[in-house]
């Protein structure tokens, strides 16, 4: 059973290669964003709180997680994304994953320096007819017309917090919160470094290799 844990900066392709692990290795993607919208549906406290911008507390986090990995099915492997954030909650899920014998086996950390994070930032395009991403830094990810869309011929736009004063928000939140996960995780020999300024496909590549059939 392969129990994975994503940690990766804002860019780096983490929504990517959890949907690639997600399809070949059939694995439960649980997303604790995810978690908190779909239980706000039918919890107004919970509600107010995700609307006002608060942060909800490690208890409901955790009891929302903790469901869900007891609904998994007895051999179902999860990819977590989204937690744990700090050393507590990664403390509180080694003892819920024991219980339920679903320990994590592996902890991937996607590597990207920042200055190709800030250039996939400021060069992405989207086309808001038909989904389709571009990026202007990228020769391979280009459109073959200035600023329209490949697919649907639509003007190409950019995403509303794909700014560099906004990246800079996300990626030092980010790194405060990783760095004492990645010690924590390294020490307990679980830690892969994954070079991401690859394709996707050679990333993936690179996580099949570790994760094995
Ligand atoms: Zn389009």
């Amino acid at each position: 059973m392969k129990n994975v844990i994503l940690l990766a900066p804002p860019a780096a392709g983490k929504g990517t290669q959890a949907h690639l692990l997600e399809e070949y290795y059939h694995l439960a993607h649980i997303s604790t964003g995810d978690l908190l919208r779909e239980a706000s549906r039918t919890n107004e406290e919970l509600r107010e709180c995700l609307k006002s911008g608060h942060l909800v507390s490690d208890e409901i986090v955790l009891s929302l997680l903790k469901e869900r990995l007891l609904n998994l099915k007895e051999e179902e492997g999860y990819i977590l994304d989204g937690f744990p954030r700090t050393v507590a909650q990664a403390e509180d899920l080694k003892e819920i994953s024991q219980k339920i014998h679903k320990e994590i086996g592996y902890v991937f950390l996607l590597e990207v320096p920042k200055e190709v994070l800030e250039q996939r930032i400021t060069g992405r395009r989207i086309c808001s007819t038909c989904g389709a991403i571009y990026n202007l830094n990228n020769e391979m990810e280009r459109p073959t017309q200035k600023d329209i869309c490949n697919r649907c011929h639509q003007a190409l736009t950019t995403r509303q917090d794909d700014n560099l004063e906004s990246f800079e928000v996300r990626y030092q939140t980010y790194l405060k919160q990783t760095q004492p996960l990645v010690s924590y995780y390294e020490k307990q020999n679980i830690l892969y470094r994954i070079d991401s300024t690859k394709s996707k496909e050679e990333v993936f590549q690179k996580l099949k290799e570790i994760l094995g059939d």
